[in-house]
């Protein structure tokens, strides 16, 4: 099956704005089996979108279209599609409803033009938009289909995965089957260059990083008849990544690196506590943010300030007063002091310059140390964050359960 990609909107051939759509479906459309030859980029002009919808439907047996769904004037993919496909547009009593009370939650009032919101030819598919008012919709003529696509990529990922994806698989006759491996500790640059071969003749099933800050997620995508073959399709691909990779990868299922520690915690039967500084919170969050996590956490200490560090935890007035809150020191006595004062079988600290000031010769922003403490003693590692104040927090807190997650999990 041969698909076409027609985004509209004249700011798109102006590079005011980013073509994001056109990546994001062909990067969802890639496993699918389902070819795509060509991408089109033409402006809000009836004529010229004519011209390239008669081309599109020529040669391919699914037209994508993206953007010009609105309510204004030169908002005409719906019109000019439907012309091309000799459709006429009619009023869909249910989606005019649908749009008011879209209008009414949002306390904005209605305006008349965008009832043609709300016209398709009799026989389209309309396809839901919760994100938006405007609906999408295919159009079905001739063995052909045109699927229409609002251009706010908000409005049209979820309609593309939720509605769109699975008209195409089930016209192509093919399904997707994927799971997801997710990394911490190596960047996505990093987990490209060494899964090189293997991205690059990767045919089915397929390899997509994606990253988001401090984590790198591969989704591993089979095209299938049945999950059972899907599996077996990707499964291999798993050991080969994870035998290329390594004990950067913490789960192979999609799930959070808080969400791995909070069930390696449960299964370990043993007990959390936490101190710390410059995360101020956010490490004991990640942990309560799971149901269920009273089976093992039994508190968690902000203690930001010297005073607090020594009251609370113990840490020596020596230490401060010699290497300081920020070192390997001072985070071993917050682990150590938590675990006691907790009588907790782990104990997480972290200590450091958060930024965007501060930081001492040979300890810039950045410098985080974080530690944890056990009967078997207490490791401490030493961390050159990069990036704003939140950023740095962010990756210090998933250091720090990285910590945990490598001493628990024996997988
Ligand atoms: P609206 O109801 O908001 O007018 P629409 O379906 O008519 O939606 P357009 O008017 O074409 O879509 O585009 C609306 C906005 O969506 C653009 O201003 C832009 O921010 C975003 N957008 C449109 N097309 C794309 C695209 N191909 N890639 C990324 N963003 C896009
Ligand atoms: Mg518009």
């Amino acid at each position: 099956m041969i698909a076409e990609l027609i985004c509209v909107g004249t700011e798109l051939l102006m590079g005011q704005i980013l073509n994001t759509n056109a990546h994001f479906i062909a990067k969802e459309l890639a496993p699918s089996g389902i070819d795509m030859y060509h991408q089109i980029v033409v402006g809000d002009n009836p004529k010229r979108l004519t011209e390239v919808v008669n081309t599109a439907l020529s040669r391919a047996d699914v037209v994508l279209l993206s953007g010009g769904l609105g309510p204004t004037d030169d908002d005409l993919t719906k019109e000019t599609v439907a012309k091309a496909m000799g459709k006429d547009l009619v009023l869909f009593e249910d989606e005019w409803k649908k749009i008011l009370s879209y209008f009414e939650s949002k306390g904005r009032t209605v305006a008349p033009n965008n009832k043609k919101q709300a016209m398709f030819p009799h026989d389209a598919i309309i396809l839901k938009n919760p994100n938006g008012t405007a609906p999408g919709c295919i159009m079905e003529a001739g063995g052909k289909a045109a699927i229409l696509m609002p251009g706010p990529p908000r409005e049209l990922r979820p309609m593309f995965l939720d509605y769109v994806l699975p008209y195409l698989l089930e016209k192509s006759g093919h399904r997707l089957y994927s799971r997801e491996i997710r990394i911490f500790g190596m960047g996505e640059s990093d987990v490209t260059y060494r899964l090189d071969d293997l991205i690059k003749h990767q045919t089915n099933p397929t390899i997509a990083p994606y990253a988001k800050t401090g984590e790198v997620t591969l989704r591993v995508t089979a095209r299938c008849t049945d999950e059972a073959e899907g599996e077996a399709l990707v499964a291999p691909m798993i050991d080969q990544i994870r035998a290329t990779i390594g004990d950067v990868v913490y789960d192979t299922n999609g799930r959070e690196l808080s969400e791995v520690c909070h069930y390696a915690m449960i299964e370990s039967g043993k007990t959390l506590a936490v101190a710390e500084s410059c995360t101020g919170g956010r490490l004991a969050d990640a942990f309560i943010d799971w149901p269920g996590s009273s089976a093992y956490f039994i508190e968690g200490d902000v203690t930001y300030s010297n005073d607090a560090k020594m009251r609370r935890l113990g840490v020596r007035k020596e230490t401060l007063d010699t290497v300081g809150a920020v070192s390997e020191e001072c985070a071993r006595e917050m682990a150590e002091g938590a675990r006691k004062a907790a009588n907790a079988d782990y104990a997480l600290s972290t200590t450091g310059y958060a930024g965007p000031d501060g930081g001492e010769p040979g300890k810039p922003t950045g410098t985080v140390f974080i530690a944890l403490a056990s009967e078997e003693g207490t490791i401490v590692k030493r961390l050159n964050l990069f990036g704003d104040r939140d950023r740095i927090r962010h990756t210090a807190t998933l250091n720090a359960l990285d910590l945990l997650r490598r001493n628990i999990c024996t997988k």
